[in-house]
């Protein structure tokens, strides 16, 4: 094969692969079939493989599904064409599957990340909307990858194949981190309390679109907010509404009180925050007093200070609130993640690399325009902190619709040119050191 097919053949691939994970989508800490089917194909490709809790800090989860899900999602897996020999290690919601290729030669550890979740979203089951169109709309209801995981995925194990079929061009380790739980930004950090990256050089985390137009590239997002994801429960007293107002403790009323301060923490004058309750839910009937109300919070921070500031608030509010009405609190944080910049060295060696790619028009250094947050930022942290350089990569695509979005869809080409740059970028570093 000429260099032109191998790369049809290989885009191909890429196709199927990504195809194949948005028919079976799963939600995050779930993803079993998913991480069942990269750990077998890089056992048979050569890596040396990781998974499950090798991989992973049980404790530094955040927000696992209950095991009577996680239990139902493994026999589904089972029944839906997981690796069997795989599956064992990946239940109990500890999904992450790392590769690594050791050339045998000095070098640097380079390591990608891509994550592999999908969200509880139902997919749009119409025409016009392609996985419809070519039948690999999500079997699963209420489950979709409608944030290009996908794809993630996919180029994770095609940059796997090209590493490890020029492998004697290369030099140092190579690492393919296959993340769980990026959603809700629930898993980085697990793995990160595993010690995945402490042996880190160079990190690249990897996304794709993000409004980032085709044939763009970002080879360095600073611009992800800080965040922390509570649920909190207050939990009062029922009384009849009439007979007995005074014996009930009102959770409904605890929980509004808390809501009203929430949405009055003060900025920060360090940088920009944000607050919000998604959901209120509250009360059992008209005629009584409100025992439970339960809620879902985020705040957001510019720098992680900006984030703990806006967090400490909130958690100073909601006991206040639950006080005030003599009801009790419980909050659990459900996911976390960090502010980070990337290194501008690494930013550098990317930008130069992603010039010499004919299908990349335009590069962009570095782009702060805000992408939300994303929980990579724990890897980007340890591998900074310890004397590694990380960075965080856009590849861009024209979008169907937006993230999140029921009809989100992306152009598939998108997927050979991450392959492609990240294996160049592979290269390029391998040199070094
Ligand atoms: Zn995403």
């Amino acid at each position: 094969m000429d260099k032109q097919q191998q790369s049809k053949a290989l885009q191909q691939q890429l196709q199927y692969w990504r195809r194949d994970f948005h028919q079976y989508p799963e939600i995050g800490f779930m993803e079993i079939r998913t991480a069942s089917l990269v750990a077998r194909y890089l056992e048979a490709l050569g890596y040396t493989v990781y998974a499950g809790e090798e991989v992973m800090n049980r404790e530094a989860r955040m927000g696992v599904p209950d095991q009577a899900a996680l239990d139902a999602h493994a026999a589904w897996a089972r029944e839906n064409g997981a690796d069997e020999k795989w599956l064992e290690r990946l239940t109990d919601g500890l999904t992450g599957v790392v590769g690594v290729l050791d050339t045998g030669r000095p070098g640097p550890t380079v390591a990608f990340r891509v994550d592999m979740d999908a969200l509880e979203i139902q997919e749009e089951l119409s025409p016009g909307h392609l996985p419809f169109d070519e039948g690999f709309a999500s079997v699963n209801e209420k489950t979709m990858h409608a944030c290009g995981h996908d794809g993630h995925t996919a180029i994770g194990m095609g940059l796997a194949k090209l590493l490890m079929e020029n492998k004697d061009s290369l030099n140092g380790v190579m690492k393919l981190i296959f993340q769980p739980a990026e959603e809700g930004t629930r898993g980085a950090k697990s793995m990160t309390e595993a010690g995945v990256v402490d042996d880190v050089d160079f990190f690249i985390a990897t996304h794709i679109g993000t409004g980032v137009p085709v044939r763009h590239v970002v080879a360095g997002n600073a611009g992800f907010l800080a965040t922390t994801k509570m649920d909190v429960v207050f939990k009062g007293k029922a009384a009849h509404a009439g007979a007995a107002p005074n014996e009930g403790h009102n959770a409904l009323v605890a929980a509004s009180t808390a809501v009203l301060g929430l949405y009055g923490i003060p900025r920060h004058a360090n940088g920009a925050s944000r607050i919000n309750v998604g959901v209120l839910e509250a009360g059992s009937g008209r005629n009584i007093i409100a025992p439970q109300a339960y809620l879902q919070i985020e705040t957001r921070g510019e720098t992680s200070e900006v984030n703990d500031y806006v967090r400490g608030q909130a958690l100073s509010i909601l006991t206040g609130a639950a006080a005030m009405h003599q009801t009790e609190v419980d909050i659990e944080i459900v996911g976390e993640a960090v502010s980070s910049t990337p290194s501008e060295a690494l930013v550098d060696i990317i930008s130069e690399v992603a010039k010499t790619i004919p299908y990349i028009d335009q590069v962009i250094p570095i782009s702060d325009q805000s992408a939300g947050s994303e929980d990579a930022t724990y890897f980007m942290e340890r591998v900074k902190e310890r004397g590694g350089l990380a960075t965080y990569v856009i590849v861009g695509t024209n979008l169907a619709a937006g993230h999140h979005h029921e009809r989100f869809d992306y152009e598939e080409d998108v997927l050979l040119t991450g392959v492609d740059l990240l294996f160049r970028t592979a290269k390029e570093l391998a040199k070094s050191k």
